[in-house]
């Protein structure tokens, strides 16, 4: 595959009168990737998609498709000239437009017979084309999406961009199509520029994954290397569960409430930081002298999240098996599941607050060290 990139901002920035929501973003997506973009409501999300589009003008920076400029030193393309796909949220079908039409739309000056053609191998793809006759009106939300879709590939554009395109639909409906469009994209090698608020989704529909916070791009990585690596604390609250336990390095290895961990340490004695952990890094044991306890259960259908608090009364929650039943107020063991691999924030003391942090990288071991 051509790793090429065929969208790729640099610095760009863009505000609305107050500050910037859109800070010196740089990215690229390269050629048949799905890159996610993810964030919460108001991170700056649609506005940076509508720059690549052509919506919007940066205040500085420049886009480039395919190492051609869009914008940005004085160049301007109109959306239009772009060759990008939209698909949206609301759907966007044209109301009037029969499905067929609405798929061919975007095929300007194609010959009838060849436009049809080209529009009825998208509906197929879709599988819809039994619905060509059809009014939006006349199909369901998941259905009138896939329409959309179709139409914003019928012209082959370079990328496609998509802006929370499952976020209207119910639950399973959009797990349903989630596989669908994963596969529509990846099975046809599209570009894709994706953005989503909901951060299982990103981890499921990305090659890599993009966090967006307050317009500033956090990271940028594998869905694994974000969710088991985040480089901040953001990213890591931001992907799922995370609980932290304050750390220490020592001669021993790195000293936790949960135990010590036996390894060679990239930072020296004395450091002090905190361990970031999953509900799956921590075991749990019911002991008569356990020093920690139970606090909640939450059923998950699955498995069960317990809320367990720790001698010096931190919390932190673990995942068990849905066979378990652990009640209110159980004394347990914790310790740390063996062979994980943890990321310990440090600060490194450079700003008054503590906000410049490294983050490193610590095998858990065989986790039988001295559990809390
Ligand atoms: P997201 O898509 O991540 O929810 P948006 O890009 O829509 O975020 O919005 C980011 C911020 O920019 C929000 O605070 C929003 O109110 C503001 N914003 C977006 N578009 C405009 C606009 N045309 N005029 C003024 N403010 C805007
Ligand atoms: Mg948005």
């Amino acid at each position: 595959m051509d790793a090429s990139p065929v969208i790729r901002c640099e610095g760009v920035t863009k505000g609305f009168g107050a500050a910037p929501v859109v800070r010196d973003v740089g990215f690229a997506v390269n050629a048949g990737e799905v890159l996610v973009l993810v964030g919460p409501s108001g991170s700056g999300k649609t506005t940076l998609l509508r720059l690549v589009a052509g919506f919007e003008t940066p205040d500085a920076g420049s886009i480039f498709l395919e190492d051609k400029p869009a914008c940005g030193n004085g160049v301007w393309m109109p959306p239009e000239k772009r060759n990008l796909g939209m698909v949206f949220q609301d759907y966007a079908l044209f109301p009037h437009l029969k499905v067929m039409q609405n798929v061919s739309f975007g095929l300007k000056g194609w010959e009838k017979a060849a436009k049809a053609e080209r529009a009825l191998s998208l509906l197929q793809m879709v599988q819809l084309d039994q619905f060509a006759n059809r009014y939006p009106y006349q199909l369901s939300g998941g259905e009138q999406q896939r329409v959309a879709l179709a139409r914003a590939l019928a012209p082959s554009p370079l990328a496609l961009l998509l802006d929370e395109p499952l976020s209207n639909l119910d639950p399973r409906l959009r797990a349903q199509l989630r596989r669908e469009v994963k596969s529509i994209l990846t099975s046809r090698g599209i570009t894709a520029l994706y953005v989503t608020h909901d951060h299982d989704e990103s981890l499921y529909m990305g090659d890599r994954v993009a966090v967006i916070n307050d317009g500033n791009i956090e990271q940028i990585g594998t869905p694994e290397e974000i969710f088991h690596q985040p480089l901040n604390r953001f990213v890591a609250r931001f992907l799922g569960l995370a609980d932290f336990v304050t750390a220490k390095a020592t001669d021993a290895g790195l000293e936790t409430e949960l135990g010590v961990i036996d390894t060679a340490l990239p930072f020296s004695a004395g450091t002090e930081g905190e361990l970031m952990l999953r509900p799956d890094d921590i075991g749990v044991r019911p002991s008569e002298s356990g020093r920690s306890k139970i606090v909640a259960r939450v059923f998950r259908g699955l498995h069960n999240v317990y809320i367990i608090q720790l001698p010096s009364g931190a919390t932190v929650h673990s995942i068990q098996g849905h066979t378990t039943h652990y009640p209110e107020g159980l004394p347990v063991d914790v310790f740390l599941e063996p062979h994980q691999v943890l990321t310990c924030f440090v600060s490194n003391g450079r700003s008054a607050n503590g906000g410049e942090e490294s983050t490193f990288l610590v095998p858990s071991g065989n986790g039988t060290n001295g559990a809390a």
